[in-house]
């Protein structure tokens, strides 16, 4: 009886935490045939949801892939490559593929994004104690010494699967990996065959297959001052991430700091975006921009899709409106609650 009674606390927890810490998630559907799990890892409550014969299977085969792939990436595992590569005082290492390749599509999001994503602003990070949740407000000599070990460029990637770290950088892939294990986890239940499925890493959605008679997913996008949706986005099999500074932040002396960093200045970026959402085909892409148009801010949004428009992207202002890209305008609803929210599309 009393196991029981845990577990219900249990499950009850872990549905609250959910509601709690995602950005995005799908709008449940009463459907007997779907099977599903619900793990802990990557520091967040993963959801999987799979349709078809084969879909327990599937589902097993998706966590996986995931459990392999946090122990790769991991900045803090001391078994993992992220690690032996900042710990490698500036030596050639060898690493897996997945962090070679990971950090390769990261130096080129870097050059994309002019800068506003950058996986070398780990020590920047740290000093604000994101990475080891002691909580702390850096002073501006430690931003300054910090920064000087920030540039993409100090990643070095040479054959073999082999990379150099110069000048004292150290790389977090926190802002871009969880898309692309999202990716990888959606691939590893097509593997096993299934009609269709969802994969929910916190914030980091994908959407796998294709739902009967082609009908489309909807994913729920999170307000940041609340517990409800504030939107909801219809789509195909597609990739959909929300960045935003309620995901973490710490409150120091009346003042909140959140975890996403302006690596020009060192400081969270402080830019007119309360929380964005990126869809696209390529889970890494929208992760790592869902980061980078969070600290460039809505206009910098606006440019970056004028010169790449491989992605969508619905921004809810800090002064509550909602800024969508124009290929959303038959895809995107306002939620009961929030239709008097106004959406500009541009
Ligand atoms: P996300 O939640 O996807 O927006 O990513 C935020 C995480 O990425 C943070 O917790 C840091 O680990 C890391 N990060 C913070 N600022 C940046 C940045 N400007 N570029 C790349 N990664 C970042
Ligand atoms: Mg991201």
């Amino acid at each position: 009886m009393k196991n029981i009674v845990s577990k219900k606390v249990f499950a009850a927890l872990i549905l609250i935490l959910i509601t709690l810490f995602v950005g995005c998630d799908s709008v449940k559907e009463d459907n007997s045939k779907i099977n599903s799990s619900r793990i802990f890892a990557l520091d967040t409550v993963i959801e999987l949801s799979a349709n078809g014969d084969n879909a327990q299977k599937a589902i097993k085969a998706a966590e996986a892939e995931i459990y392999r792939l946090e122990e790769v990436f991991s900045v803090t595992g001391e078994n993992s490559d992220i690690y032996k590569l900042n710990n490698a005082q500036g030596k050639e290492t060898t690493i897996e593929s997945d962090v070679y390749i990971l950090l390769d599509y990261a130096k080129y999001i870097n050059t994309l994004t002019e800068g506003n994503f950058d996986v070398t602003v780990y020590p920047v990070v740290k000093e604000w104690g994101f990475t080891s949740k002691d909580y702390r407000v850096p002073d501006a000599d430690e931003i300054k010494k910090a920064l000087t070990y920030v540039s993409s460029e100090n990643i070095v990637l040479k054959e073999n699967y082999t990379v150099q770290l110069l000048n004292n950088a150290q790389v977090d892939l926190g802002g871009i990996a969880k898309g692309y294990i999202a990716d990888k986890a959606a691939e590893a239940m097509k593997a096993v065959g299934i009609e269709y499925g969802i994969i929910s890493l916190g914030g980091n959605i994908r959407t796998v297959g294709k739902k009967p008679s082609s009908e489309d997913f909807r994913i729920g996008i999170k307000h940041p001052d609340s517990q409800d949706y504030f939107a909801v986005i219809s789509t195909d099999e597609r990739s959909v991430v929300t960045s935003g500074a309620y995901q973490r932040n710490f409150t120091i002396d009346g003042k909140t700091y959140h975890h996403i960093i302006d690596p020009k200045t060192g400081y969270p970026a402080q830019s007119d975006i309360a929380s964005v959402t990126i869809i696209g085909n390529d889970g890494a892409l929208c992760d790592a921009l869902s980061t980078a148009v969070f600290v460039g801010g809505s206009e910098y949004a606006e440019k970056l899709y004028s010169k790449t428009p491989d992605f969508d992207y619905v921004i809810l202002t800090n002064d509550n409106k909602v800024i969508a890209s124009p290929l959303l305008k038959d895809k995107l609803t306002l939620s009961e609650g929030f239709e008097n929210l106004e959406i500009i599309y541009k």
